[in-house]
């Protein structure tokens, strides 16, 4: 097997790293992942994973819920009840910083098709991208839906798209800047990215540490948070316009860190339900502390010149 380990920071480049503590693979292979800081400029990242050719196994459990339409238990059938009521905010979240109707829209891995769809019922035109044969088959056969492999997303070309959506996507991608980049270059130039990401400067981040759910080692290789994501992006000359926070999956991410903790089923659902309350009550003060965030990020605007003070054109008498 191949092992990825990074020895640069891949926001700042600095070499000066740490290891914070240790995540278990609660989910799949019990395997253990460094987590690391850069102790530059803070990024935090899984160390030591398996490489892209080999890390689908991690992926591969009847447990996975992104790609599984199981509504059996109690977290399950709360997670599909979430999920549509996210649908909805999704695609009228998108809507509302889009200039024109009739917008082209890509979903980078876009699962089931499930926003693609939702999205394609509000007028979009959509094309999906999805890495798992299984998840992409569904959206095609289910959905009706243009979705490809992830080749087809380096194929793309430039400036094809006025929207590209990555929910709880970019944590994933193991090609993190290369990434990044194409996505720059085939959005149009006023075109808007909406990034989905868990966030560890969260209320239940701090309350559950190494066990709170959303580090999910070894399948989240990045961990963002609102500051080091803005200096990933503007290195990429993207800003983010704007945020919101998504206060369900604070409620979420807390009941799958209980299980992993092993609670009893009554201290399980009635911590994860004071926690989630309390990190989404902190969150209306101060959004950093919202356990996922959306992200509304822009091509950041150049100017043709510098402006320059001893510019002829200004002349005083
Ligand atoms: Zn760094």
């Amino acid at each position: 097997m191949s092992i990825i380990t990074i020895t640069s920071c891949p926001v700042c480049g600095s070499s000066d790293i740490e290891k914070v503590f240790d995540s278990v693979d609660h989910f799949s292979s019990r395997e253990v992942f460094p987590i690391c800081d850069c102790r530059e400029c803070g990024f935090r990242f899984t160390n030591n994973f398996p490489s892209e050719d080999v890390i689908g196994k991690y992926y591969d459990s009847p447990a996975y819920i992104s790609h599984s339409d199981s509504d059996k238990g109690l977290t399950n059938r709360m997670y599909h009840l979430f999920r549509r009521l996210m649908l909805r905010r999704k695609v009228n979240l998108v809507k509302r910083h889009l200039k024109r109707d009739n917008a082209h829209l890509l979903d980078i891995g876009c699962g089931t098709g499930y926003f693609l769809n939702a999205a394609k019922e509000k007028g979009f035109t959509v094309s999906g991208i999805e890495k798992d044969e299984k998840a992409r088959e569904k959206a095609i056969t289910r959905f009706k839906l243009d979705v490809k492999e992830e080749t087809g997303f380096f194929a793309t070309d430039q400036t094809s798209f006025d929207v590209v959506t990555l929910w709880h996507v970019l944590e994933h991608l193991e090609k993190l800047n290369e990434s990044i980049e194409k996505m720059v270059d085939i959005l149009t130039p006023d075109g808007t990215m909406v990034i989905a990401l868990p966030n560890h400067r969260s209320f239940d981040a701090k309350w559950y540490k190494e066990k709170w759910a959303a580090y999910d080692t070894p399948r989240h290789l990045w961990h963002l948070t609102p500051d080091t994501l803005e200096r990933l992006l503007a290195k990429h000359n993207l800003s983010v316009v704007k945020k919101y926070r998504m206060p369900l999956d604070a409620y979420y991410v807390a009941l799958l860190s209980e299980q992993y903790l092993g609670s009893t089923v009554l201290i399980k659902y009635l911590r994860a339900f004071l926690i989630g309350t309390t990190g989404f009550l902190l969150s209306l003060f101060n959004l950093k502390q919202s356990s996922s965030v959306i992200y509304i990020v822009k091509k950041s605007i150049k100017l043709e010149k510098p402006y320059s003070l001893t510019s002829k054109r200004v002349t005083y008498k």
